[in-house]
């Protein structure tokens, strides 16, 4: 996967994609990362990139013909002509579906905004999406542009040194994941669960199973909406006394 990123501030890539696994993917040339400053496509003399709004207001606007500039050069790059995303609070909402989406592709484009965000036009007539990582406000879209490599970089294969790791995280099966421990036994007067303990791979894998669809209904009911439950794990639940709630929720508004 080929990660092109338009931003004023390529520095702020060094340090996330300097360690773990975006590190390691780097390295075995499993994704490719090219940064491009905008700020080398301004032409006037003081390479400005952005401009006071028209209709006035605060704030300003990033200009469209550096953007632009930009864009036409790095298309020119790589024969995959590539999905262009500008990160923008406006934006489709991301989420894992979109990551996995996502993750198919062969190039993506993801430009950064500052300020107060792109001229329209530019979107108009560039964009082929808008992707925002929530609903809340980022100084700039680098942040956003470096959720989405993180997140689409570790479904890629071969990426996580354990297949089974990216399977079994939360959202991918549309779940809240199950609590996790590790040794010692016993922390300050608290000890695992039993289940954990019983070394029987199948009790071991119902009791998570359960443990997640319960943690669910505590935290997001709304994600259950979208879940199917096959036989073997309805009769889980309904042993769990989870069942009830589960329709509750899923007719309930
Ligand atoms: N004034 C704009 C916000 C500008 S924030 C508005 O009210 O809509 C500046 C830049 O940060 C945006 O252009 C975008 O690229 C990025 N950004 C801010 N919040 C974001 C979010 N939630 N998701 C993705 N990008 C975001």
């Amino acid at each position: 996967m080929r990660f092109d990123v338009l931003t004023i501030f390529p520095d702020l890539f060094v340090s996330p994609l300097r360690e773990g696994i975006l590190h390691r993917a780097l390295a075995e040339s499993r994704i490719r990362v090219e940064l491009h400053n905008i700020r080398d496509f301004a032409t006037d003399r003081h390479r400005m990139t952005d401009d006071r709004p028209f209709g006035g207001g605060e704030g300003m606007v990033m200009k469209p013909e550096p953007l632009a500039a930009c864009l036409d050069a790095v298309r020119r790059l790589d024969d995959e002509p590539g999905q262009v995303i500008l990160l923008s609070p406006r934006g489709r909402r991301y989420d894992q579906e979109q990551a996995r989406r996502l993750a198919g592709l062969r190039r993506l484009i993801l430009i950064c905004g500052r300020y107060e965000g792109v001229d329209e036009r530019f979107t108009r007539r560039y964009v082929d999406e808008e992707i925002s990582i929530g609903d809340y406000i980022l100084s700039g879209g680098e942040l956003a542009a470096m959720v989405l490599i993180d997140s689409i970089t570790r479904l890629l294969p071969g990426v996580l040194g354990c297949a089974e790791s990216a399977a079994n995280d939360t959202f991918s099966h549309g779940l809240l994941k199950h609590h996790q421990y590790t040794r010692p036994r016993e922390f300050r007067g608290m000890s695992v669960p039993g289940e954990l303990l019983s070394g029987d791979h199948a009790r071991i894998g119902e009791y998570r199973f359960v443990e997640s669809v319960r943690l669910t209904l505590e935290r997001r009911p709304d994600l259950l909406r979208k879940v199917r439950f096959d036989g073997h794990q309805w009769r889980l639940l309904q042993r769990a006394g989870l069942s009830e709630r589960i329709r509750e929720v899923r007719h309930g508004g």
